[in-house]
């Protein structure tokens, strides 16, 4: 398939297939938290299970290239936005459902918040998901990314999700399957590979005011220790052993600046965007910082940032001289 986008008959397809749902040279900024990002050349939101399980059949069927985007809160997107189709995951439905004596499951559809389907589930009195209270994000972004927090993640909380490959009927999957790591799967290392439709949650029935304190920790600890501000959450993973933001700050990197994105003055993992900023200045800072933290500490600090969209070249080897 051309790099630069679609085939004439392909557009035609997605045109008759979509119609006014399509959506063309939106730019992802408006749905990244870091407020970056340019434009795909289609932007489809679909609302439902059913709506985003119809949609990617299509899209494989057509051998149209596609990325679903949930929440957009751990992905950079490139200045040059992003090439094919975006399928902006809005299918947010949950339900309650119990299973035993005291435990409960909660299935999620994909697009549901994950800060909302943890709340919901405190405000029934249900222990589980605390940790994901302050988590921004989608549920299928969190399955993808093993998102955690607080102690807890999701492969420790996931009961099953429904994934979709192409050429095959949805299938139930176990954590053990996602091979689950600090902040990756198989999912995350494949990108495109499957995409997450629902998920499971078991939760069990707990006092009232213990649930209440978790959530309240999880939102307190978040507001103490991490900017208010764009980003896109942690920029590196945690090295074994130790902090990326330590290691950051040790550099003397703090309120460090390209451009329109900054270092957080709060917490160094967490590069803070200003208006205007760009995908560019993002990547030039990242190049920067690594640069910078391995002359100090010899460490090589890995992206937990997701590199989106259609870069020129490889962001993490474009250094400031290049540019
Ligand atoms: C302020 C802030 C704080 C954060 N704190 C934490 C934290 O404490 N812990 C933590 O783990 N993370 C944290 N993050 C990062 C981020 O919130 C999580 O990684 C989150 O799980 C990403 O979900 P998302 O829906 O935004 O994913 P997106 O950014 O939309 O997508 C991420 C990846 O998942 C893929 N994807 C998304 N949905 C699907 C789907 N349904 N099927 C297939 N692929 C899909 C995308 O294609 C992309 O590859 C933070 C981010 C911010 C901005």
């Amino acid at each position: 398939m051309a790099k630069e986008g679609l085939t004439p008959s392909q557009r035609e397809a997605l045109e008759a297939q979509f119609s006014r749902k399509l959506k063309e040279q939106l730019p992802l900024g408006r749905y990244t938290s870091s407020r970056i990002g340019g434009p795909a050349d289609y932007l489809i939101a679909v609302r439902s299970r059913d709506d985003l399980v119809d949609a990617v059949r299509f899209l494989w069927r057509e051998e149209i290239r596609f990325r679903v985007v949930g929440g957009g809160t751990n992905i950079l997107v490139a200045d040059a936005g992003v090439r094919g189709v975006v399928l902006l995951n809005q299918a947010r439905r949950f339900t309650f459902e119990k299973e035993a004596e005291g435990s409960w499951l909660l299935w999620a559809e994909s697009g549901a918040s994950m800060g909302t389907i943890a709340r919901r589930s405190v405000e029934r009195n249900l222990t589980g998901l605390e940790w994901a209270a302050a988590i921004p994000g989608s549920v299928g972004g969190a399955v993808v990314n093993n998102a955690g927090a607080m102690g807890g993640n999701t492969a420790g909380s996931l009961e099953v999700a429904e994934i979709l490959q192409p050429n095959k009927d949805y299938e139930v999957w176990k954590p053990a399957q996602f091979s689950y790591a600090y902040r990756s799967s198989v999912l995350k290392s494949n990108p495109g590979m499957a995409v997450v439709l629902r998920a499971a949650y078991r939760l069990q029935e707990a006092d009232s005011d213990a649930v209440q304190q978790k959530l309240a920790e999880a939102v307190e600890h978040r507001q103490r220790t991490q900017p208010a501000g764009a980003s896109w959450g942690s920029t590196f993973k945690n090295p074994p052993g130790d902090f990326a933001g330590r290691l950051i700050e040790a550099a003397g990197l703090k309120g460090f600046k390209v451009g329109g994105v900054e270092v957080s003055t709060l917490h160094a993992n967490f590069f803070l965007s200003q208006e205007g900023a760009t995908a560019s200045d993002a990547a030039q800072l990242i190049r920067v910082v690594q640069e910078k933290v391995k002359q100090h500490s010899g460490v090589d600090l890995e992206l937990e940032v997701e590199i989106f969209g259609d870069w020129p070249q490889d962001p993490e080897n474009d250094s400031a001289e290049d540019r």
